[in-house]
């Protein structure tokens, strides 16, 4: 009880400290969106640092789509592949990646996090919230604490074979689909197993999506890296 008022005390403090610098956009949301407010929450919180995963989690891959026109919007919304999240995010991340290896798989990345202006621009695209967060609220990936993955085998290098592509949006990315497969099925399993034994939330809409639960300590941002 103590601990738990001591916590809430502490979170009030920040949430305002970081509420007062960050200016409300035009949604009524505090988007940070310059470096000078970066660094000082970083300054007041070190886990709001945004880590680069290729440098933080030896091995680790990436098919960054939004990168390229390989996506569901048909366009190349980011200009760089650098792929980041927040630093207790990548900590859980770099422990599951120790675990696949164990097993002879790795982390395949397609995206970490996303500036909110291209969350904004996907919604502007494809205006369905079904398949593009709504800018009104923003996205896990706006608060560098959520990611779209999947795995690879370590000895081939090749993805594991999963329910669908990423960004399929039909009800075979869903959790309470039933892969006919068994490696299918196995596949998914073991990555949803293991994100959630080190802290990660699953979707039960996308199999390749999963975020920090706590994904409100983190305000949305809007600058690239
Ligand atoms: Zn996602």
């Amino acid at each position: 009880m103590r601990i738990f008022g001591i916590i809430t005390g502490l979170c009030a403090l920040f949430c305002q400290a970081t509420a007062q610098n960050i200016p409300l956009n035009k949604y009524g949301l505090a988007v940070l969106s310059s470096k000078q407010q970066y660094d000082q929450l970083i300054k007041a919180d070190s886990n709001q640092r945004l880590v680069n995963l290729e440098h933080y989690i030896p091995g680790i891959r990436k098919d960054v789509r939004y990168a390229t026109t390989n996506n569901f919007t048909k366009q190349r919304l980011y200009t760089k592949t650098d792929i980041y999240l927040r630093l207790p995010a990548a900590k859980a991340l770099k422990a599951v990646q120790e675990a696949l290896r164990k097993k002879g798989y790795g982390l395949l990345i397609y995206d970490a996090y996303r500036p909110y202006h291209v969350t904004e621009a996907m919604f502007k695209i494809v205006p369905n919230d079904l398949y593009a967060a709504d800018p009104r609220k923003g996205s896990g990936h706006n608060r560098g604490v959520a990611v779209d993955l999947s795995m690879v085998h370590l000895k081939t290098n090749q993805p594991v074979a999963m329910p669908t592509d990423f960004d399929d949006f039909t009800f075979k990315a869903h959790q309470n689909y039933n892969p006919a497969d068994p490696v299918v099925a196995a596949n998914r399993k073991l990555l949803r197993d293991t994100m959630t034994q080190f802290g990660f939330k699953g979707s039960s809409t996308e199999w390749w999506h999963y975020y920090l639960p706590d994904y409100k300590r983190y305000p949305l941002m809007d600058i690239f890296f």
